[in-house]
């Protein structure tokens, strides 16, 4: 998905920067850029961080790098950020969201007689785009709220010129932008938690759409929020790191009670030795479940994270499950004999979390019952780069319906097995536990989910589980 992070302050910003950035490395695995823009004018670095953390990489750039102003990003996918030369002046952008209609865009720009660089991959660089599309208008600012409406996706950004920082929020407040301040700058940021240690406190989140000019004297509205919103649901059940607070809801909180709900519908029903929580987002699901049930926690296989500190590598899917298998260390000792409900964020292709079970077996678990804490994935996302599922075939509750029901499945058809007092939905949940070897398997409902949330539910977005737009 990638994050992103400014600061605009009175005085040389760049280690600032540096940390905020870093704090976004649980939203990326692929690069990581930084720019700045001081005395000696824009400077920019950027790297590849697949094998090694951003604060290695950026290690020397921080030492060499000066300015008052900077952004910097971790990047699911294209190098960014970009520094540009237009009419409209010099600037740096960074983005974070995806665009669906990308080629269409692109061939309005080609008309137009625009060229852009290519990638290794062949593609045109999202933000390059993005940054082209704000061009086409008179100002910075006529750019970006074009780029908000023309681009079918979403998309928050930065865009940093001399004088100080554009902070756009996606319209529909897909993900979210807040910002820190102290007594002599500011700082934006896709994580709230990335500027605490920092020493700044909040100052206010962007509501959908939102545009906020950022100097380090001050920030103005330059847009207003819009009413609708449809924040991610997933930032709370997965993406987010605990310490994070989305519109005033905190994730470990909401992990929590995710937890406890799921615990509520099992009604005492269960008698396991112990809760497990597949790490890491699966520890405060099951840490709410264990409280709610009264069955003890326990961590029956613990991370090696001296060598793996990383949650999120590599994009690579065989590599990546390679490398979730030798992270994860059994406790013999715990297991051996054991049963035991084991909770995860989601289930997803089922891939993991069957090589997981089947090695509690192998290690001598008795049953295993499984509670993801958010419903069956029945669509792949639309909004944002979401890198754990490429296409909704590789979904394990579409592989099921697939079976049964053929290539073609029916809008309304596929609504019935996303809805949990369907006959469909139960029989799609049974498959998928006999498939998966799990001894008993729950889902989190929607209803459940989104009350863990607490939020108005219409200002969520949970078209992954039920295809609401
Ligand atoms: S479709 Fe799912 S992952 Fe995508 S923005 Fe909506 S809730 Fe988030």
């Amino acid at each position: 998905m990638g994050g992103f992070f400014g600061v605009a302050a009175k005085r040389d910003c760049v280690l600032e920067l540096f940390y905020g950035i870093d704090y976004h490395s649980h939203l990326g695995t692929r690069r990581g850029g930084m720019a700045v823009y001081g005395e000696n004018g824009f400077d920019r670095a950027i790297h590849n961080i697949e094998n090694s953390p951003f604060r290695t990489k950026f290690d020397k750039d921080v030492n060499s790098m000066k300015g008052y102003l900077g952004i910097g990003c971790i990047s699911d996918y294209e190098p960014q950020p970009l520094l540009i030369q237009s009419r409209l002046g010099s600037f740096a952008i960074t983005t974070v969201g995806k665009i669906n209609n990308a080629d269409e865009l692109l061939q309005q720009l080609y008309n137009d007689k625009q060229s852009f660089q290519e990638m290794t991959s062949g593609m045109v660089n999202a933000t390059e785009l993005v940054s082209a599309l704000i061009c086409t208008k008179d100002s910075l600012l006529e750019g970006i709220k074009y780029v908000q409406e023309v681009i079918d996706g979403s998309l928050s950004l930065l865009v940093m010129t001399r004088a100080g920082i554009y902070a756009a929020r996606d319209k529909m407040g897909r993900t979210p932008i807040v910002l820190g301040k102290k007594d002599d700058a500011y700082c934006i940021s896709f994580e709230s938690f990335a500027y605490m240690n920092l020493g700044y406190k909040d100052y206010k989140e962007l509501g959908p759409g939102e545009i906020d000019f950022v100097t380090p004297d001050g920030v103005e509205v330059l847009a207003e929020p819009r009413d609708e919103m449809r924040i991610c649901s997933f930032l709370w059940v997965y993406y987010g790191y605990p310490n994070a607070t989305y519109e005033g809801v905190n994730v470990e909180e909401m992990r929590y009670r995710c937890g406890e709900k799921m615990a509520m519908r099992d009604g005492g029903s269960i008698h396991a030795d112990m809760v497990a929580g597949v790490p890491d987002s699966g520890i405060a699901h099951a840490i709410g479940y264990s409280n709610e049930a009264h069955i003890p926690f326990s961590r029956p296989f613990i991370k090696y994270t001296p060598t793996w500190p990383r949650s999120f590598m590599p994009t690579n899917q065989n590599q990546r499950n390679l490398v979730a298998h030798m992270k994860l260390i059994p406790v013999q000792a715990l297991i051996d004999g054991k049963s035991m409900v084991l909770i995860d964020d989601s289930i997803v292709r089922g891939t993991q979390l069957r090589e997981t079970t089947e090695y509690l077996y192998e290690s001598g678990a008795k049953e295993v019952h499984v509670r993801p804490a958010c419903p069956p994935i029945m669509y792949g996302c639309k909004y944002l780069n979401f890198s754990r599922s490429k296409t909704e075939m590789e979904l394990i509750a579409r592989q099921v319906i697939r079976d049964w029901e053929g290539d073609f499945v029916p809008a309304e058809v596929l609504k019935e097995y996303a809805d949990p007092t369907s006959d469909k939905y139960n029989k799609m949940v049974d498959e998928i536990c006999k498939r998966q070897n799990f001894t008993t398997l729950r889902y989190n409902r929607l209803d459940d989910m989104l009350d863990a949330i607490g939020i108005d539910p219409c200002k969520v977005c949970t078209y992954c589980f039920d295809g609401k737009e």
